[in-house]
């Protein structure tokens, strides 16, 4: 397994680039450790393929060099880099037995006898396939099938990483909530490092120790499921992740005070003078600001009540900025005058969309 170093990588399809528009893949240094289970989410065009056919070897970059334990691979193709990769849409042979399907990325290596053996039923039996070890590829499902690639792609000891592109996109709803726990569960058994690409956020939160937030060419935080819940390093990681979205308003923010709409919210942490000309936003996820009777707090008006089963989300404008707050079990709206309390150390301060730490 290895641990994985981007130094200075970057990538543009235009020859001669100009700007940073002109990369898809913005200069950016950071380190992959070893047996690391990664996703990389972000919306559709914001890198990720990118990135991924970097690391595979199957895209030369255009900047900056890929290290795969201390060693450059940046000019190695991709059957020299020692990776296993699982795609979109299953890689199995018909003809061949799930065993024979299984075994073929070891015996391609020049693996032979019970090493082979004993490691083809361990996959097996970590996937549910043992039953299916004599049936043929051909007439399969869809699903069985890629579960057979994905044991493709786990089955080798030895790779450096394994990369998933999108692997459960074509599985059944009910299966892909399975198989996502038994990534994550194989990922400890077996120790591997694996990076995971997705756009879907339960995806890469329920399979990810560390999750790589890419927006627009731009790797904008690594970080635990917690911690980008928790404290967004920037406004987009705090819209990407979570349903609702974090709430985003213009403010100002001097000490330990934030002034939105007119109204002074008190802050968690003291803030340094912000009054460079930049965009000054705060943060606060509707599961921090909280609906409560007219009269005793920030006065809002609700516009919409969503009941979503397990909480109720209710739309509200605080002095005309719309935003989402969670509505207590207890308290029954009526009318639409209300109040939001806030929990003040989960409201973050932004200039220019990234995050400022407090005192
Ligand atoms: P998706 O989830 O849709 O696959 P992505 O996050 O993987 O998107 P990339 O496919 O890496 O994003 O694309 C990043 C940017 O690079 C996009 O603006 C895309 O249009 C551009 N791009 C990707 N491949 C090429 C190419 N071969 N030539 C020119 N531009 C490209």
């Amino acid at each position: 397994m290895a641990r994985i170093d981007l130094q200075n990588l970057g990538h543009s399809y235009t020859p001669n680039p100009r700007s940073d528009t002109d990369y898809a893949l913005k200069p950016m240094t950071h380190v992959w450790e070893q047996g690391g289970a990664y996703a990389l989410l972000g919306p559709s065009g914001c890198g990720k393929t990118t990135l991924l056919n970097i690391i595979s070897g199957l895209l030369t970059p255009s900047e900056g060099r890929v290290l795969f334990d201390g060693k450059d691979v940046t000019a190695l193709p991709t059957e020299a880099r020692n990776i296993a990769q699982v795609f979109q849409f299953p890689v199995v042979y018909d003809t061949m037995t799930v065993y024979e399907n299984l075994a073929f990325p070891l015996r391609n290596r020049g693996l032979r006898g019970p090493a082979v053996d004993a490691r083809v039923r361990e996959i097996a039996e970590l996937l549910d396939l043992t039953p299916d070890l004599k049936r043929r590829g051909r007439g399969l499902t869809a699903d069985a099938k890629q579960k057979i690639s994905l044991g493709r792609g786990l089955v080798r000891p030895d790779v450096a990483a394994i990369l998933f592109d999108e692997p459960l996109t074509v599985i059944d709803p009910h299966l892909k909530w399975e198989l996502r726990s038994k990534l994550k569960a194989l990922h400890r058994a077996l120790d591997l490092t694996m990076i995971y690409v997705t756009h879907d956020q339960t995806e890469a939160l329920t399979f990810a120790d560390k999750v790589v937030v890419m927006h627009d060419g731009r790797v904008v935080q690594i970080g635990r499921p917690d911690e980008l819940f928790a404290k967004p390093a920037h406004v987009f990681v705090g819209h990407f992740i979570g349903s609702p979205g974090m709430n985003v308003l213009p403010a100002e923010v001097a000490g330990r005070a934030a002034k939105i709409g007119g109204h002074v919210i008190p802050l968690g942490r003291a803030y340094p003078p912000l009054n460079g000309g930049e965009k000054i936003e705060v943060g606060v996820r509707p599961e921090f600001a909280t609906l409560a009777p007219a009269g005793t707090g920030v006065p809002v008006r609700v516009t919409r009540i969503d009941d979503l089963g397990r909480v109720r989300i209710a739309k509200v404008e605080l002095s005309g900025l719309p935003m989402a707050a969670t509505v207590p079990e207890n308290l029954s709206v009526t009318g639409d005058e209300a109040s939001l309390t806030f929990d003040p150390s989960m409201i973050h301060v932004y200039a220019n969309g990234s995050l400022v730490e407090g005192e």
